[in-house]
This record gives C-alpha cells, sequence and structure tokens, in this order.
C-alpha cells in the first residue's frame, strides 16, 4: 500500500480531527497515511487548553477523546515547533506530500477607535490567554480598575465578564495556575458593563454560557432597560432558532433587575456601540453611541452619546488568524483562502498539496465540535487529490526527526505532553483543584521542572 505522508500545523481540535480523519479514511482510499503534528506550543489542544476558560471543565473533557486521537496509529505530536521560524514550507514539503494548516484564530480582531491602544485597553484574546496560564503572556495582569467595560455580545465577552467578576474562591476547584490565582484573589473590579452593539435578540451568546453568568451568589447581573426593546423585526428575525429566543428570554428576565446587594455587578447595555477610550495616561473611561436598528441587518448610529467611567476596557469583538509565512492570506477575511479545504493562491488557483481546516479556514465562529465536520471536508478534499499530490524527496518518518534535532529544536512528543499531564495532575490535587497548570514554557518542556 503506498504511503503518504501529511503535516498539519496546529494541534488544536482543528489539526486533530483533521489527523484522525485522514489516517482513518486512507485506507478507503487505498494509502496508509501518517500524519505529523506540530504545534508552537509545547502542548497540544490549542484553545481548548488555553482558549476555554478554566471553570468550563465539561466543554475540557473533550480532551480525552482528542487525546486518544492523538495516540492513534500513524499518527506522532512534536511539540514546540514553530511553523515559520523552527519549520519552512519549503522544508515541509522534502518531508510531505500534503500539508494541512490549523492555526486556527488566536489575536484579537482589531478595533479601531479613538484611544483603543491606551494603557488599561486590552484585547480579550490576552486576557484569556493569561488567566488560562499561556506561555507566552506575561505572568501579573493588572486588576486594579474598580469598573470595568467588556466590548461584545458573544461568549468570549461571556467569559471575560465572568472571569472578571466571579471571586476566585469559586473557581478554587478549577485548573487555573497559581499566578492567576494569586492575582485574581487581589482583583479589585466591583462593576463589570457589557457593551452590545445590537439589541438583546441579536447577541451571540449561547444560553448554557449566558445562564452561567447569573449562577454565581457573588455577581448580580442586571440588564440596562435603556436599548433593551426588541422590535417587531428582530423579533420576527429569530425565526425558528430555539438557541436565540431562550437567550432572548433569559436577557428580557433580567431588564431592570434591583441588586441584591453582591458585592459584584455585571451590567449588560444593548444598542451601545463603543466609539472612544477616554482618557490621558492611562484608561478614564468608555463613550458609547446609540443605535438603532438599519436596513439588511446594519445598525444606523443615532449622534446619541454617553461616556462611562470605566478604568478599564476589554474588547471581545471576536478572534483573527495570523497569517502564516509562504501561506496565501486574505488579510479582509483574516482566513486563508480556499474551496472546500483546498487553498487558493491570489488568482484562485489551488497550491498543490497545501489545505487548511478549522477557524483559520473559515473564520472565529462556532463550536469545537463544528471543526470536526470542517475537517471531514478537507480531509475528503485531499484524498481526493491523492493522484496529483507533489512527491516529496525525504518520505522517511525519520527524515523530519532528523531535521528538527540537525536544527537543534528542543520539540516535545506525546510521551512527554503525558508526562506534564500528569504532573499538572497531582500538582492540582495537592492543592484541591482539577489541575494546576505549569505555565513556564521551559517548566513546560521539561516535565514541570523549570531547569
Ligand atoms: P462572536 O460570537 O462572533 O461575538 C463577537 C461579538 O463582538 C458580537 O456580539 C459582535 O457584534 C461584536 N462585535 C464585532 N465587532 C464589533 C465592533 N466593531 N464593535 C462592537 N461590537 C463588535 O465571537 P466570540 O465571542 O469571539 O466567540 C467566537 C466563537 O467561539 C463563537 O462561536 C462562540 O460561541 C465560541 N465560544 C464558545 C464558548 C463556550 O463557552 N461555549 C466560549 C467562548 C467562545 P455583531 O453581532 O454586531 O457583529
Amino acid at each position: 500500500m503506498r504511503t503518504v505522508r501529511v503535516a498539519i500545523v496546529g494541534a488544536g481540535p482543528a489539526g486533530i480531527y483533521a489527523a484522525a480523519g485522514l489516517a482513518a479514511a486512507g485506507p478507503e482510499h487505498g494509502v496508509r497515511v501518517l500524519v505529523d503534528l506540530f504545534d508552537r506550543l509545547p502542548t497540544p489542544y490549542g484553545l481548548v487548553r488555553y482558549g476555554t476558560a478554566p471553570d468550563h471543565q465539561r466543554i475540557k473533557e473533550v480532551v480525552v477523546a482528542l487525546r486518544a486521537a492523538l495516540a492513534g496509529p500513524g499518527i506522532r505530536f512534536f511539540g514546540n515547533v514553530e511553523y515559520g521560524s523552527d519549520l519552512k514550507l519549503a522544508e515541509l514539503r522534502q518531508c510531505y506530500h500534503a500539508i494541512v494548516v490549523a492555526t486556527g484564530a488566536a489575536a484579537d480582531r482589531p478595533l479601531p477607535i479613538p484611544g483603543i491602544d491606551l494603557p488599561g485597553s486590552y484585547g480579550g484574546a490576552d486576557f484569556v490567554a493569561w488567566y488560562n496560564g499561556h506561555p507566552d503572556v506575561p505572568r501579573d495582569w493588572p486588576l486594579t480598575a474598580r469598573s470595568v467595560a467588556v466590548l461584545g455580545a458573544g461568549n468570549v465577552a461571556l467569559d471575560v465578564a465572568r472571569m472578571l467578576a466571579k471571586p476566585v474562591a469559586e473557581q478554587a476547584a478549577t485548573e487555573i495556575p497559581d499566578n492567576v490565582a494569586r492575582g485574581l484573589a487581589g482583583n479589585a473590579v466591583r462593576d463589570v458593563h457589557l457593551f452590545a452593539r445590537r439589541g438583546p435578540a441579536d447577541a451571540k451568546f449561547t444560553p448554557l454560557e449566558l445562564r452561567e453568568l447569573a449562577e454565581s451568589p457573588s455577581v448580580d447581573v442586571i440588564v440596562d432597560p435603556v436599548g433593551a426593546e426588541v422590535t417587531a423585526e428582530e423579533e420576527a428575525s429569530i425565526g425558528r432558532s430555539r438557541q436565540r429566543r431562550t437567550v432572548l428570554r433569559t436577557l428580557l428576565d433580567w431588564v431592570g433587575r434591583e441588586p441584591t446587594g453582591a458585592p459584584r455587578r455585571i451590567h449588560l447595555h444593548f444598542r451601545s456601540a463603543p466609539v472612544a477610550v477616554l482618557g490621558g495616561g492611562w484608561v478614564e473611561g468608555l463613550r458609547t453611541e446609540r443605535t438603532e436598528p438599519g436596513p439588511d441587518g446594519m445598525i444606523n448610529f443615532t449622534g446619541d452619546h454617553r461616556d462611562w467611567p470605566v478604568q478599564a476596557v476589554y474588547r471581545a469583538i471576536g478572534y483573527r488568524s495570523t497569517a502564516l509565512p509562504d501561506v496565501p492570506f486574505d488579510d479582509a477575511g483574516g482566513v486563508v483562502p480556499g474551496t472546500a479545504g483546498r487553498v487558493v493562491d491570489l488568482d484562485q488557483l489551488a497550491v498543490p498539496g497545501l489545505y487548511a481546516t478549522g477557524w483559520v479556514r473559515r473564520g472565529p465562529v462556532g463550536l469545537i465540535g463544528h471543526t470536526k465536520s470542517d475537517a471531514a471536508e478537507t480531509v475528503g478534499a485531499l484524498l481526493a487529490d491523492l493522484e496529483v499530490l507533489p512527491e516529496p524527496d525525504a518520505p522517511a518518518p525519520e527524515a523530519i526527526i532528523e531535521l528538527l534535532r540537525v536544527k537543534k529544536i528542543d520539540f516535545t512528543t506525546l510521551a512527554e505532553w503525558d508526562r506534564l499531564d500528569a504532573h499538572e495532575i497531582a500538582l492540582g490535587q495537592a492543592s484541591g483543584r482539577q489541575r494546576t497548570k505549569v505555565v513556564s514554557r521551559i517548566a513546560m518542556i521539561n516535565g514541570g521542572r523549570d531547569t
């Protein structure tokens, strides 16, 4: 049976689902597919480990299935290998018939309004990376603001608002790293204001995640009545979507609620678009402008401004993928362009042997499970192209290991991840948590030791 070698760049759910799909479906196409997954982090699982909030352990349970896939026949994991600097496309092409880009979307979408770069104005993705113990972000996060603005009405905005408002004691049993537990313990916040530029019928929240916001006894959740009205057109646009209807009902139940006296409050403000971050040397406020529904799902700005005294602003208005060296990138859409998983160049011509899957291909929307169907399409395209894949010069599985060694790249393997995983769980058990994440990259590579 012919052997086909595939490199997947990015070992998050998208990459792992594609690897499993290729390894499983190869024989039906008369080939044995050997897949190597590369990740710039020493650990697998991408945004499951570094994007999903630590108190969402249920969502993180997907790692059991992802670990099983990684350990499957014909699949290898190489962590701590950065595409572009450690390995270039040309080098991958020497060893593999095909390359699949599955690098996700981990950066913040920019918000070009005055003052957005003031100190105290943060990208939500950076905060998410901090509270998840990402090795490449600073260990300390300034949590001195008493009033905070969160921009956006999606699940990331909910995560950011909840992580800011929920007392650290209620997160004790999760997997937050020690530096994050210490940081959150000193959090001065009292009021978190979440601003949505549309009305409540158009919020992008999902029902479970929204209701969870109000589960903490230490947090009152209040919807500002101003802007919370629902027009007949908005009501009609919900159609048969049970999810949107449940979200709307929950939000309307919270309109004008009286605070119970809980120490912290989350206020949700609708039809309030952020137009400027105010302040001199540091964030002192946020200016919003009232919106109303416009034609074709657009919004109109009304000229009605309001200033909110806040000392920190977190924008959670969506993620964005980052361009990769030697891989086409659609800057406007923030994705690798392609059709059915095949990457295309600026002339819309398929680039031989180059594929993409997950958020980097279709944009940063959808839950983890959605990347599975996405991967199936990319796998199907690659296997349909078997006859035209470029032949590599060095297809032997040892060739890439030799290359990494020559380049002195300190790569990690699945066995090393398993050791770190066990170490983190043991550390967590010692302090009553599900896991205590190791944050330093060196310690991650050395199974938990900092030297
Ligand atoms: P999202 O769901 O697309 O929400 C982005 C929000 O930002 C929208 O409300 C959007 O408003 C708003 N926005 C965009 N540009 C804006 C601007 N210029 N000014 C003001 N607001 C702006 O994205 P996300 O929250 O990053 O989530 C990404 C995906 O991950 C989603 O599918 C989400 O469900 C998923 N996720 C799931 C969980 C979970 O716990 N299950 C947690 C995190 C993320 P418009 O609607 O007006 O564009």
